[in-house]
């Protein structure tokens, strides 16, 4: 539901990527803030924005766009977090929320928090909602609805200031659900994480087929192959990030997978249809409760949820 009075009085946006830039736009579209500053790494993604119309005012200093902000959130990939609270520590208001969209929630906390000052409320978030795109023409107003975005809190972080973070996702049409950070990670290592690693390696093992299979692959690639070189589309820069920021609970799940990949192996090599079988139809269920979520509804533009 969109508020009748702005959320903010001053958002700025450190990157304004596909996530930022799909933020602004919405909180644009629904008035959420009275001015949107933004800042952003390279003048040239500086000038997109601003062709595009996404703020209020620019600048590539992130410390000078956060200056009165009264929510600032960053929007970078995860390897930029602890630059970037570095860069904006001292010019924070007091009372000002820090909030961000990474992917993965111990990292914002440890790289952020002990570089900001005490009275400024941190209250980490995660948009579960994104595309293979990259860049501020990427973004769209409408790319939250019908997501979820998880917000990690810690513990003694003021209330007000997670129940203003959750009223902007609210009003941007995501549903919003509060967890540790640790449980969000090992969450999205299985959801996101691990998908995305085999997505990678796929793609990669058919790139290095010979030429004359290659060609097929990419012939008949309507057969499922499609969906997984779309996921490995993802920028390379922030999949970096992700793996090597949710590196504990990544490699424990890649172990659970590694076994089930095993005995599936073996399944095939003793002809054991019946386990193969079995298998399957498990996995069909996890569909069917999937649909009965609504959680297999199509992004409003063909792409992946990180
Ligand atoms: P993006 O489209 O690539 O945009 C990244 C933004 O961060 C750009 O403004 C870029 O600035 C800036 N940036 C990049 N490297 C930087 C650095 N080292 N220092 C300062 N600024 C830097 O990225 P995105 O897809 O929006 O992802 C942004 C965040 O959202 C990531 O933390 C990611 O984990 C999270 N996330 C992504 C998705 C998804 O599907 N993509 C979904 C949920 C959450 P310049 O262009 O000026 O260099």
């Amino acid at each position: 539901m969109t508020p009748t009075q702005p959320l903010f009085n001053r958002v700025a946006f450190i990157g304004i990527g596909l996530i930022g830039s799909s933020l602004a736009r919405a909180i644009r579209k629904y008035h959420l803030a009275d001015h949107i500053a933004i800042s952003t790494r390279r003048a040239e993604t500086l000038d997109t924005a601003k062709a595009l119309n996404l703020g209020d005012s620019y600048s590539q200093d992130p410390a000078e766009a956060i200056v009165d902000a009264d929510l600032v959130v960053i929007c970078t990939p995860m390897g930029a977090f602890e630059a970037v609270a570095k860069a904006i520590s001292p010019a924070l208001k007091t009372g000002a929320i820090v909030t961000d969209v990474g992917s993965v929630k111990s990292t914002a906390v440890n790289d952020l928090l002990p570089h900001l000052p005490k009275d400024v409320h941190l209250v980490p978030g995660h948009p579960i909602a994104g595309t293979e795109h990259s860049g501020p023409e990427s973004g769209y107003a409408d790319l939250f609805p019908g997501h979820w975005c998880i917000l990690t809190p810690t513990d003694d972080v003021d209330s007000a200031a997670v129940d203003k973070v959750k009223a902007l996702w609210l009003a941007c049409g995501a549903k919003v659900e509060i967890m540790t950070p640790d449980h969000h990670d090992r969450v999205l290592a299985i959801t996101s994480h691990l998908p995305h690693l085999i997505a990678f390696t796929i793609v990669d093992t058919a790139a290095q087929l010979a030429e004359e299979t290659q060609k097929e692959v990419i012939q008949f690639s309507a057969s499922g192959f499609r969906d997984f070189t779309r996921i490995a589309a993802s920028d390379p820069v922030m999949w970096r990030d992700v793996f090597l920021s949710n590196k504990g609970a990544v490699l424990d799940i890649l172990g659970r997978f590694r076994e089930d990949l095993d005995q599936l192996t073996t399944a095939i090599e003793d002809d054991d249809g019946e386990l193969l079988e079995e298998t399957f139809a498990r996995t069909r269920a996890i569909r069917r409760g999937i649909i009965d979520e609504k959680q297999h509804i199509p992004d409003a533009k063909p792409g992946k949820k990180t």
